[in-house]
């Protein structure tokens, strides 16, 4: 069948970025032409100097709940007034400083689905439960939490981001195989749940993604994009990423 699903790269900032770097971006980006969606998740005090037009931006995380008594949180009600279509959840990054559990992150995932901002949520294995085999159960724990959480629909509006945790900010991209063999098997899990929603699913790669192996990652059948730390970070790099999709 023929693949209709829209590549899509989105930057992940991380806790980095300021004013300057958005100014500069909102200049390389201005007249980029890509047939990806892009996107840029910056840290939230950045999203309101952006000026998209090539791109969108979305948020690193955000709290599961409605606006209310939860000291320091932000609500998507309020991503969204900002502007963000998508947010962030899950990153492994969060799940080990802030202790978040697949559960939490299902249930933030359905709080953005509700007000209409796409949850890019992340899932993806240490390395020692890839040198022990266990990939495709610890990745299959991950999303049993969404699938119990989460109606088909909402899982619809969604996308999922595969990122090997050993491959993060180490420079050690997993190889075109491998990242190949946990989309399929993403995609085939999420075909037992619902064929139509696995068929239109983005499933992005991340982990040490680079101009020079982008192009070889996104040709993979399921690899649809891909989520970018380090290289988001020069607009150079990030906009020869969004090309390669
Ligand atoms: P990296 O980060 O591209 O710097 O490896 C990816 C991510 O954490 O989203």
């Amino acid at each position: 069948s023929i693949n209709l699903r829209k590549p899509f790269v989105a930057g992940n900032w991380k806790m980095n970025g300021n004013l300057a770097l958005v100014a500069e971006f909102n200049q390389k980006l201005a007249n980029v032409k890509a047939d990806s969606e892009i996107v840029i998740c910056a840290p939230s005090l950045l999203l309101h100097a952006f000026e998209t037009h090539s791109f969108a931006i979305g948020a690193q995380n955000v709290s599961h709940l409605n606006n209310g008594a939860h000291t320091g949180e932000l609500s998507v009600e309020m991503l969204k007034e900002a502007g963000c279509g998508y947010a962030i959840v899950g990153h492994s990054e969060r799940r080990e400083d802030q202790g978040e559990s697949s559960e939490l992150v299902a249930l933030k995932a359905k709080q953005c689905v509700s007000s209409g901002v796409v949850p890019i949520i992340c899932v993806g294995e240490p390395l020692e439960v890839r040198e022990a085999g266990d990939v495709e159960s610890f990745v299959g724990e991950q999303l049993d939490a969404l699938v119990s959480a989460m109606s088909v629909d909402e899982l619809s509006k969604t996308v999922i981001a595969y990122e090997p945790i050993w491959a993060i900010g180490t420079g050690k991209t997993a190889s075109p195989e491998q990242a190949q063999e946990v989309h399929e098997f993403i995609r085939g899990y999420f075909n037992k749940v619902d064929a139509q929603l696995a068929q239109g699913l983005r499933i992005l790669y991340g982990g040490s993604v680079k101009p020079d192996n982008a192009e070889t990652l996104f040709a993979q059948k399921d690899v649809d994009g891909g989520l970018i730390g380090g290289a988001s970070l020069k607009a150079e790099d990030f906009i020869s990423i969004c090309q390669a999709a």
